[in-house]
Order: structure tokens, then C-alpha cells, then sequence
């Protein structure tokens, strides 16, 4: 069985599990000024489902059109099902969740959700390397209220395509309740969040071979934005998940801000890992490329999929690169978290 995983940029993911196609978000609709993922929605052909993890515009957009062009069923908050039926996507295409879930997508695939968190955007953030304290116990009426004065600015900056591209897409100013989803194959699971955001208990009881986490913002634990870097935030997941591969995404310009790099230089993270965490293989993917998942035996695999195990999956074999079809993509690069990245730095949220 071959798993493989194409990022088209920002959260968006297209994950394939033998033939079974599962779009992780949709989002591939991009100003202008933002770097081409060389996709739009309107030309994704093949999805038998789509989850959403949260109801936000650079997350949810997309699904409405991927979903009535090829039929596939969209799993997401009830916020994002609200925007989808209003979109005239079929009931019957939507499924909701909020977490506890347990859905078939296949004979031999499944999926779980899990209530997670969104990363805290009303706070100050910054790129990795750098830590960030401070902002803990604010009250949600001053996030909010933070939260309203950024969006206020951020449209007031934006240019025509930037602001048409959110007017014109699937979205909401609200989270909708953010979602993690345990994607449960034959070879292995795979985690997929969509913001930095997680709960330790939750975390602390799922055991994931591979995960695909946000690195960009300030994250938030259990509520509360967390005291440290983007580096020490993944290494904290990467302690509680214990995936043997990692896949790191959020990190491009997918808003087409002016003067920022297309990807943001994550050395920082890679370097962490390696230090703290030196069995954990990072997949690095740059815009529009794949990698081959979990490319080992089902024996090699430790543990129950899904769940806790006492043992420590063997060390993992190396993914071959690989490239998608279209022209003008970099070489895909499979490297260790020992290898660095020489990309320039920024910031990059929500
Ligand atoms: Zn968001």
C-alpha cells in the first residue's frame, strides 16, 4: 500500500492512501501576490473526502467547490457545514463533527476527530527562533477584542486580489471549533491539525506514525498561548504524539504579504528536533511537492493504531522524494531534522 502527501500550500494537504484521495483542507485559492501552489479549486478533479480543521478562510475555502465538482464528502465543525449548506453543498456531503468521532472512509481506512484549538492569533507571535511570553490569563473579551482590531487592519493593508480572494471564498470569522483528525490506514496513522493548537490530554493519549503540524504563530496549550518558540511548541507535540515522521506546514505567505519570503525558514525547528528528538524524521516539502508516507512494513509499525503503545516504533526508513506532475515545482527533498533549511525567515499566522 503506498500513502503518499502533497502540500499545496498554507494547511492544505492532498493525502492518497492507495487510490483513496482525502484532501487535508482545501484552501488553494490564493491571492495573487501569494505564491502559486499551481492549483485552484475549480481544476481538483479527484477527492473522495475533505477534512476541514477549522471554519477559517485559508482552511475552509475551496470545499464548497471541490465538493460539487467531484462529489466528495466534507467532514468539518458545524460552522463550516453552516457555510458549505449555504453554498448549496448537499447535506448528504457533509458530514459534522466536533470531536469523538470514528468515520469509515474506506474498507481499510477510518478516521477520528478530536476537539482541538486554534492558535492564539489576538497575541503576539514571532517567527521561529524566537521566544514569546507573557499574554497569559487574558479573558476571551479582550482576545476578542484584539482579534477585531487586527482584522480591521489587516483588510484595510490588504490589496484587490487579497480582499477578493476572502470575499469571494468559503470562510468565517470564526474558528468554528478547530478539529484534529487521526486518519487510521493499514500502514500506519496519520494526524493532521490545522493551527498550532492542541490539548495535552488529548494529545498525551493519541499515538501518531506520522504528523502533519502547523509551525507558524503562537501556539496554545490547553487554552492558554504558550510560553516559549514555534521550535519548543512542536518538540512539546512531537514528546506527547511520538511520531516516527513529521510534516510541518503554515509556514508559506499564502496571504501574498508584501516583502516576505514565500516560505518561512523553519532551521529553528529542525535543529530542536534533532536535538531533542533526534529519531523523529522530518518530511520538508516545499510548495506543490510530495513525499511517500510511512514506507516500511505494517510489522515495523509499534503499537495499536490510534492508541498508546509502551513500544517505540523502529527507526523509520527514509520516504523516497518525490515530485508531482506539473511543471515548475522544486525537487522534493526528504532530509533528517539534523539538515537545515537556508530559506529567509518571517512570520506567518493564523
Ligand atoms: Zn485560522
Amino acid at each position: 500500500m503506498t500513502i503518499t502527501l502533497d502540500w499545496l500550500g498554507c494547511a492544505t494537504f492532498r493525502l492518497s492512501v492507495d487510490g483513496l484521495v482525502i484532501w487535508l483542507d482545501t484552501f488553494v485559492d490564493r491571492p495573487e501576490s501569494a505564491p502559486s501552489v499551481g492549483l485552484t479549486s475549480e481544476e481538483i478533479t479527484e477527492a473522495d473526502f475533505a477534512l476541514i480543521g477549522h471554519s477559517h478562510w485559508d482552511h475552509l475555502a475551496g470545499a464548497d467547490v471541490v465538493a460539487l465538482r467531484t462529489g466528495a464528502t466534507v467532514i468539518g465543525s458545524h460552522e463550516s457545514a453552516r457555510v458549505l449548506r449555504e453554498r448549496g453543498v448537499p447535506d448528504e456531503q457533509i458530514w459534522t463533527a466536533q470531536g469523538g468521532e470514528h468515520f469509515q472512509l474506506s474498507e481499510h481506512v477510518s478516521v477520528r476527530v478530536y476537539p482541538s484549538l486554534h492558535s492564539c492569533i489576538w497575541s503576539r507571535a514571532a517567527r521561529p527562533g524566537t521566544v514569546v511570553t507573557g499574554d497569559y490569563g487574558v479573558f476571551e473579551q479582550e482576545r476578542e477584542s484584539r482579534l477585531a482590531g487586527r482584522r480591521a487592519r489587516r483588510n484595510a493593508d490588504a490589496d484587490d486580489s487579497g480582499r477578493e480572494a476572502r470575499q469571494r471564498a468559503a470562510s468565517s470569522n470564526s474558528t468554528g471549533g478547530a478539529l484534529d483528525y487521526l486518519i487510521d490506514t493499514p500502514e500506519g496513522t496519520v494526524l493532521f491539525q490545522d493551527s498550532m493548537g492542541y490539548w495535552s490530554g488529548i494529545y498525551g493519549g493519541i499515538r501518531a506514525d506520522v504528523a502533519v503540524l502547523a509551525a507558524a504563530g503562537r501556539g496554545s496549550v490547553d487554552g492558554e498561548p504558550f510560553q516559549g518558540s514555534v521550535e519548543q511548541f512542536v518538540v512539546r507535540e512531537c514528546e506527547l504524539l511520538r511520531p516516527r515522521q513529521v510534516v510541518l506546514s503554515h509556514h508559506d505567505n499564502f496571504g501574498g504579504a508584501p516583502d516576505v519570503p514565500d516560505v518561512t525558514d523553519l532551521a529553528p525547528v529542525h535543529e530542536e528536533l534533532a536535538r531533542i528528538l533526534p529519531r523523529v524524521e522530518v518530511l520538508a516539502m516545499g510548495l506543490g511537492e510530495g513525499v511517500t508516507l510511512l514506507a516500511c512494513t505494517t510489522a515495523q509499525r509499534g503499537g495499536a493504531a490510534g492508541t498508546r503503545s509502551a513500544s517505540r516504533a523502529s527507526a523509520p526508513s527514509r520516504a523516497p522524494p518525490r515530485m508531482l506532475a506539473s511543471s515548475g515545482q522544486r525537487r522534493c527533498t526528504t532530509m533528517s531534522t539534523a539538515t537545515t533549511t537556508s530559506t529567509p525567515a518571517t512570520t506567518s499566522k493564523a
